[in-house]
């Protein structure tokens, strides 16, 4: 018999057997080395107080020797260790609070300003509500009494309510002091202020580091997130940039910890659903990338000024019977775009013109591309300011960003030469580089009528035109066409284009 037969027979890899084969005794077990058992009494003892959050070695061996423990530390720190991990989470949740329970409140420095024109230090009343992490704050220029109650107040107002306890870390603004048996001595007026609002006010104990802190950290998180960069009039101007910037950017993120409440809820329902680890993991990965794509998308259709509203999901093509709804579809799937190919929507007014190049820019955003909506004569503004402040060059490559460029309403104003000028400047820079849709209620025809300059006209079209799409709109106005029905108003006279 070969190893590998014997290997087969018994279900061990062909080496082991050969390893086996050249010994001269048998195989056995080495007796393994007697567990530690000196720590056996204290260990439910030590599960206890690591369910409470006591990790520290240093705290438990005291705890443990009281109670008549004599062996050394490395045993128990090599039991504790394992545990450490798996219990943290558990040790920190203790310290979530239930809706509508707690809010903690402290004063923070913000840093100094030019406020009035008068350089300023500015202080900043913090709120969190302990079970949203919501973010609620006022800027001060002192941390008196009258500030404290007013920032409460503003606070309270931005939070759309008040909860049962607020918990303060900082003692010194709310109390006079602790009494001979260590409790708080709130002030007078204080109290007054938290009974009228019916709330009660507890002083943060020493020494417990987990349940303070969501304050503290959101002060730097404001610090580090909201100042940079940042310039105020005065105080009310301050206090309403921070409020918006907390409408919009702080209050919209998910907290961490607000994460890890989703993936609870996440793992009841796989619990539920019989879901594996691999779908499970998946699920919540995907939850993660919904949430960050439409806050980053919401944020970047600001950004690039594209009307949200007009998708080509809203767009009814029955109404329009003059627009081939496949080329639309094929547009939007965007090949375009890797081919830096333009596209021209040519029609009379209210015809969705703007409405399809608004349209396929938010397709292109929902890839992840960047794009820029401008009407023709923003940017001409735009474009003038910047060479009067010779800055057109920095100007110009703004408009050479992003992926895709619309020019709006080309045609409804004449320009002059100089705007003509620049016009082709753009266009010629952006030629064979990225794309432009462009909507017109001119026909080429007409452009160098308006662009004064036939010429010219010649140029900016032959680069338009070199690699692109024209999606000529004919028929009625969108804008009009219930009122025609209603028999209100007549439909204009369209130009064919
Ligand atoms: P244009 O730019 O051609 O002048 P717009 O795109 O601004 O016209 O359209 C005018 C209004 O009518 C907009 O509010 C637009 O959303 C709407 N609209 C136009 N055509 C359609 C359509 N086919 N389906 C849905 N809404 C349309
Ligand atoms: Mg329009």
């Amino acid at each position: 018999m070969t190893a590998v037969d014997l290997a087969l027979e018994y279900g061990y890899c062909d080496k082991t057997i050969r390893k086996w084969l050249k010994r001269e005794d048998t195989p056995h077990y080495k007796s393994r080395s007697k567990q530690p058992r000196k720590l056996d009494p204290y260990k439910e003892y030590i599960m206890n107080r690591m369910a409470e959050g006591v990790f520290n070695c240093e705290i438990l061996i005291r705890e443990i020797k009281k109670q008549g423990y004599t062996g050394g530390k490395t045993i128990l720190k090599d039991f504790v260790a394992p545990f450490r991990k798996q219990f943290k989470v558990v040790a920190v949740r203790r310290f979530e609070t239930k809706p509508g329970e707690q809010m903690q409140a402290d004063w923070g420095y913000l840093g100094k300003f030019l406020l009035d024109g008068r350089l300023r230090k500015v202080y900043i009343f913090v709120i969190v509500i302990g079970y949203s992490r919501f973010l609620v704050a006022h800027c001060t220029n002192s941390m008196d009494l009258e500030s404290l109650l007013l920032s409460h107040q503003h606070c309270f107002a931005m939070a759309g309510g008040v909860t049962k306890q607020i918990v303060y870390d900082n003692m010194k603004t709310v109390t006079i002091g602790r009494d001979t048996e260590h409790k708080p001595i709130w002030q007078t007026r204080f109290m007054d202020f938290a009974s009228y609002y019916g709330f009660k006010p507890v002083a943060h104990t020493p020494y417990k580091p987990r349940s303070k802190g969501k304050v503290e950290r959101a002060v730097d998180y404001i610090k580090e997130n909201f100042c940079p960069g940042r310039h105020f009039s005065d105080l009310a101007d301050l206090n309403q940039q921070l409020q918006h910037w907390l409408d919009t950017v702080a209050n919209v993120r998910i907290h961490g910890t607000t994460a890890s409440l989703i993936l609870e809820s996440k793992a009841e329902q796989a619990v539920k659903g019989n879901w594996s680890y691999i779908e499970f993991l998946n699920r919540l990965l995907e939850e993660e990338v919904v949430v960050r794509r439409k806050r980053s998308l919401v944020t970047r259709t600001r950004l690039a000024k594209v009307p949200a509203t007009k998708t080509l999901a809203s767009f009814d093509f029955d109404a329009q019977p003059s627009i081939d709804k496949r080329l639309i579809e094929e547009l939007s799937t965007l090949s375009f775009l890797d081919r830096a190919d333009n596209i021209l929507l040519l029609g009379p007014p209210g015809v969705g013109k703007t409405h399809l190049a608004a349209a396929l820019a938010l397709r292109s955003l929902e890839e992840g591309y960047t794009a820029y909506f401008i009407t023709l004569s923003k940017l001409m503004n735009t474009l003038q300011d910047a060479e009067a402040n010779n800055k057109l060059e920095k100007r110009i490559r703004t408009y050479l960003k992003p992926k895709v460029l619309v020019i709006d309403e080309v045609g409804y104003l004449p320009l002059n030469r100089s705007m003509a000028n620049l016009l082709f400047q753009l266009i010629s820079r952006r030629y064979e580089h990225g794309s432009i849709i462009l909507t017109s209620n001119k026909s080429y025809g007409d452009w160098g009528d308006f662009l004064g300059d036939s010429v010219l006209a010649a140029a900016i079209l032959d680069r338009l035109l070199h690699h692109s799409i024209t999606i000529n709109i004919k028929g009625e106005s969108y804008r009009l066409r219930d009122r025609t029905k209603a028999g209100v108003s007549q439909v204009p006279p369209t130009k064919e284009v």
